[in-house]
């Protein structure tokens, strides 16, 4: 999927690649929705070995990227209430938001990971010359 944006952080972040090299798969499972294993990622790149993650409790930090997403999502939801039903009360805003959020949350959880790792790690060239290069 989007092939054109390889070497972009963007094609890490859409395809749950690896943020070095684009090609590992950083989840155990594609399946989003998998509610037993989306949650579980590989612990190192298959391709060129990079470890997922640096340091313990790294990625506590895609907390805060997925605050920032569940913020967005619920943005979203209330505008498009506030345009397709204008006479909506309180209580329908509160349930689709909270729908919203809930429905959306593997995807929210696999995404602000991917997007708290491309934080620190950008994509390398030269990552699959240097597999024997096992450094983080
Ligand atoms: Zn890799």
């Amino acid at each position: 999927m989007f092939p054109n944006l390889k070497g972009k952080r963007l094609y890490s972040i859409l395809n749950s690649k690896c943020p070095r090299c684009h090609e590992g798969d950083f989840h155990l499972t594609k399946k989003t929705y998998d509610l037993k294993n989306f949650g579980k990622n590989h612990e190192r790149c298959s391709e060129c070995d990079y470890r997922f993650e640096k340091e313990p409790g790294f990625f506590y930090g895609a907390m805060y990227v997925s605050y920032g997403l569940s913020i967005a999502v619920s943005v979203a939801v209330g505008v498009a209430i506030l345009v397709l039903y204008p006479s909506a009360s309180y209580k329908v805003y509160l349930a689709a938001i909270l729908g919203g959020i809930v429905g959306l949350m593997p995807v929210t959880f696999r995404l602000s990971r991917v997007i708290w790792m491309n934080l620190f790690q950008h994509f390398d060239a030269n990552a699959l010359q240097n597999k024997s290069d096992k450094t983080i």
